[in-house]
């Protein structure tokens, strides 16, 4: 065997090998995910509200997996939000925003990024709503904006809080001005829902960026946010050269946020329905159980969100 058939056959090898490898496809439907240890059942992280035994992270989740952990499964229901016309720009780069548009929908089983759900904690009616980060990286466009403010709409026609869980990096590109315009909307309805005097409590998820946090992401009367996620503007390496100064490792995380004031508690996902339960029984002055279990706690826990309230 010469050495050029040697080539050749050890060729034929590589390809074989690199056939063998998993599509992404293959990954998403796999029973199998990866965390700090190596792979990890999903089933198993998922009886864990999808977060790491091992480290904590809080794996990105749907929003009905959101609304299944904050009002418990089959305890709230969709609403069907407007759906505006689609590709006003008729974008195409590398392929069309509208084949980009199916190929969300299928794989997420939402019509857009955002979804808005109603149901109940405490005994408190709630208007709720979430974005999915696997519909085009939970970026915001008019079909989302018109979510939102649909959102608000129903927590004003209802008198209801309105809580919502933002992720994503911000406006979409694919409706330009369409999109950036939403932030304006999106910041006018939330201005309704104060002037109607309804609490409205913004819990950030990995991640929250751009025009989501320079819009109504940041306008909330509280903020949460789950341990370890990003929140930000404009990308750290981006304020890294502008200012050319070193940023401390957990720059632009959860916990960094909170120490400078814009984040006012990081929560688990576990405590997330009973936090903010207790805050809706205060801000409303509810007298509900909660509410006399609030009084007899000593816990300083409470202490900052009722000064807040009050
Ligand atoms: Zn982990």
């Amino acid at each position: 065997m010469n050495w050029l058939t040697k080539a050749i056959k050890f060729g034929e090898k590589i390809k074989k090998v690199l056939k063998k490898r998993p599509s992404k496809k293959d990954i998403e439907n796999s029973d199998w995910t990866s965390c700090c240890k190596g792979p990890v059942l999903k089933k198993d992280l998922e009886e864990n509200l999808w977060v790491c035994n091992s480290c904590g992270k809080h794996h990105r989740i749907s929003c009905k997996q959101r609304f299944d952990i904050f009002f418990g499964k089959n305890n709230y229901q969709i609403l069907e939000t407007p759906i505006p016309s689609e590709d006003p720009l008729k974008w195409v780069d590398t392929k069309s925003y509208k084949e980009r548009l199916k190929a969300a929908r299928i794989k997420t089983n939402q019509n857009c990024a955002v979804e808005i759900a109603k149901g109940k904690i405490n005994n408190i009616e709630i208007t709720a709503g979430a974005i999915n980060f696997e519909f085009i990286g939970g970026s915001v466009g008019a079909a989302e904006g018109e979510a939102i403010i649909y959102g608000v709409q129903h927590a004003i026609d209802n008198k209801t809080p309105y809580i919502f869980f933002p992720c994503g990096g911000g406006q979409r590109m694919f409706e330009s001005p369409i999109a950036l315009a939403n932030m304006t909307r999106t910041t006018l309805a939330i201005n309704e829902l104060k002037k109607n005097n309804l609490p409205y409590i913004v819990c950030f998820t990995d991640p929250t960026a751009g025009g989501i946090t320079a819009s109504f992401a940041m306008l909330g009367d509280i903020h949460l946010a789950e341990p370890g996620c990003l929140i930000a503007f404009a990308g750290k390496r981006v304020i890294q050269a502008t200012v050319k100064e070193e940023l401390s490792p957990d720059f632009q995380t959860a916990e960094f946020v909170e120490k400078h004031g814009f984040v006012d508690r990081v929560v688990h996902r576990k405590e997330l329905k009973n936090q903010i339960g207790k805050l809706l029984s205060i801000l409303l002055k509810k007298n509900t159980e909660i509410n006399s279990e609030i009084k007899n706690e000593t816990s300083e826990n409470i202490e900052p969100f009722a000064k807040t309230a009050s």
